[in-house]
This record gives structure tokens, sequence and C-alpha cells, in this order.
């Protein structure tokens, strides 16, 4: 088991991704904090885990609020004593393109997706660099966090910044043993992209020499060698899961 005794954090673990990185993470071994703004979800997921025979933590959290973040981390710590490893994967889109786009538009996307990983990423980090083994801190960023997306200005100004703060982060922390990474996934089944055109989907398929989406567990596999010991030199870079769509 690649995570045995480890204590996870995964924003946004509802649904989607941070759902199914939660059971690998479980399967490797950790111990799992469930995070969701919604807490029903949260719960489900962490039911789930603990079927697997881990132990973990459904706690609510809006990523965007600091408050929030800090009431969680302090219910981590309560509970469990440390922090290994947090996986900022909370994230959503709102889609236009730049001449339609509204700033509510935009301010809703930045505020999970940037600035609710600078606070977790803070709160994470503050914990980590008072632990002997640091820890890691695994920034979901996207494909279009690489090549940008057409009708994407907000979605891909956070996933640069995703990338950006865990470059960052990686040269400030790397002296507290905290190791920081981008992951970049490309399109991948989740209910995030359900609400593309079926169009749109069947292209990418297409686009890809091997001929299929991504899956969230494509994704969690990759996350969990990140966060795992094996992982010890991969500091301060950008992962691609993507099947090679823009090669
Ligand atoms: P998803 O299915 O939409 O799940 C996102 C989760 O984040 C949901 O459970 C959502 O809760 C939660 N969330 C939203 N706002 C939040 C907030 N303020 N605080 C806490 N949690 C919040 O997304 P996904 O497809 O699994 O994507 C996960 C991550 O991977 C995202 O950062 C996404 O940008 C990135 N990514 C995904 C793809 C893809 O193809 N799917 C590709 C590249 C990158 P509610 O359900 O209650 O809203």
């Amino acid at each position: 088991m690649r995570l045995k005794d480890k204590v996870a954090l995964i924003t946004g673990a509802g649904r989607g991704i941070g759902e199914v990185t939660a059971y690998k993470f479980a399967r490797e071994g950790a111990r799992v904090v469930v995070a969701d703004i919604d807490i029903e979800s949260a719960e489900k997921v962490a039911e789930q885990v603990r079927e697997l025979g881990q132990e973990a933590l459904a706690l609510t959290a809006d990523v965007t609020k600091t408050e929030s973040v800090n009431k969680m981390m302090d219910k981590i710590i309560d509970h469990f004593g440390k922090l290994d490893c947090l996986i900022n994967n909370a994230g959503i889109t709102a889609d236009a393109q730049l001449l339609k786009m509204t700033e509510e538009q935009f301010d809703k996307v930045i505020a999970v997706n940037l600035k609710g990983v600078y606070i977790c990423g803070q709160a994470a980090a503050k914990v980590m660099a008072t632990q002997e083994n640091g820890g890691v801190i695994l920034n979901a960023s996207s494909l279009v966090g690489i090549y940008g997306n057409f009708g994407q200005t907000n979605y891909a100004a956070t996933k640069f910044a995703a990338v950006g703060m865990a470059k960052t982060w990686a040269k400030e922390l790397g002296k507290k043993k905290i190791r920081v990474n981008a992951v970049a996934p490309g399109f991948i089944l989740t209910p995030m992209t359900k609400k593309m055109p079926e169009k749109v989907l069947e292209m990418m398929k297409d686009k890809s020499p091997l001929k299929r989406l991504g899956t969230p567990e494509d994704v969690a596999n990759l996350y969990a060698f990140l966060a795992s010991d094996e992982a010890s030199f991969i500091t301060g870079t950008v992962i691609s899961v993507d099947g090679a769509v823009v090669l």
C-alpha cells in the first residue's frame, strides 16, 4: 500500500474525480478527509471509504471562505493530529466566450478555482510546515491550464494559476519538506464534462491516439503516485493525464 497511515484531505470530493480519488487513496491505505461544499455528498463518499476498511471524516467546507477552511483544518488536526496530503480538487466552470462573459461568471470561477486553491494551500502549508515529514500539496490544473480553451477565459486563467502557485510553493516550501505539484487532466468523464455537448466529447475521443476519454481513475492513480514517497524527488512540476489529446 503506497499511502499507508497517511492523512489526505481532498476538496470537492463529493463527486467526480475527487470522489474516485478518495476511494483510490483508501485502497492505498490512507485515512481520508472527504471535504465538499455539500455535506450530504461528502457523507456518502466517506461511508463508502469506511466500507473499504479505512477511516474517513466527512467535512463541509466552502473553499472560497477562509473561515470555513480554517474550521475544517482545525477539525482535521483535532481528529487525526496531522495532515500529510492536500488535493486542491474543488473546481467549477461557467463558460462563455470573452465577448459574452459577465463579470459574475468571471468572479465565480476565480473564487473557487484560484482563491480556493490559495486559501486551502496556505492553510495546509501552515500545518505541514510544523511537521517533521512535511507534506504534499497537489493542485488540480487542466489541459486548459497549458493550452487555453475556447469559451473558457475564466477557467483557463485559474488553471494556469494552479500551475503557477504549485511552482511558487515548491520553491518556497521545499526546505520544509513540502512537495507541490500540479496535475493537468484532459477530458475526463465526470459530472463536469457531462455538461459538454456530446459532439465535442466524441471529437476529443477521436483526437486522442488512445481513442478514448479519460476516467476519474486515470487521474486518481496519478494523484496517488504523487502523494506517495515514490515521488519524493518530484516537485514544482505539472504532469498531464490527457491521452495525448493535443499531440
Ligand atoms: P465535478 O464533478 O464538478 O466535482 C467538483 C466538486 O467540487 C463537486 O463535488 C462540487 O460540489 C465541489 N465544489 C464546488 N464548489 C466548491 C466550493 N466552493 N467548495 C468546496 N467544494 C466545491 O468536477 P470534476 O470533473 O471531478 O473536476 C475536479 C477537478 O478537476 C476540478 O478542479 C476540475 O477543474 C479539474 N479538471 C477536470 C477535468 C474533467 O475533464 N472533468 C479536466 C481537467 C481538470 P457541488 O457538487 O455541491 O457543487
